[in-house]
């Protein structure tokens, strides 16, 4: 998924947003026995400013499904994660958590592999008690 700044900018849409689905990295996830049930869904806002950075904000949701990582019973798990992020022309001043991007081109592959991995939670439970004996203790 990209985002054209040099069309945007031409036709004056500064803001937009941007509603699509891609396919997860199976390699992303560190739990054993744990997949994607779902595309991700991605529903993002972006906004293009005058010295051309382009902020990105919105959500991305997907669906785990696998083995409890307690009880290894079959089990889903809805994962919601708000995420944002800014893409500044390479070559302009950025910030160390910024994404650059060149000719023109907002590229957003990296930031959103980024933020599934971000997401991504280290265990899969079927219920809350599930975890609950091992993870309160003190
Ligand atoms: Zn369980």
């Amino acid at each position: 998924m990209v985002i054209d700044v040099r069309k945007c900018n031409a036709e004056g849409k500064y803001t937009g947003t941007l509603d699509f689905e891609f396919e997860g990295d199976e390699s992303l996830i560190d739990i054993p026995f744990v997949t994607f049930a779902s595309p991700v869904h991605a529903v993002l806002d972006y906004e293009i400013y005058e010295d051309n950075s382009v902020e990105v904000k919105g959500e991305l949701s997907f669906t785990l499904k696998g083995a409890c990582s307690r009880c290894l019973k079959e089990t889903e798990q809805r994962i919601l994660y708000e995420a944002e992020a800014f893409f500044v022309p390479r070559g302009a001043k950025a910030e160390e958590e910024d994404y650059t991007y060149r000719n023109g081109i907002v590229d957003l592959d990296e930031f959103l592999r980024d933020t599934v991995l971000f997401a991504l939670p280290s265990a899969l439970f079927c219920a809350e008690g599930c975890s609950a004996p091992e993870y309160n203790e003190e």
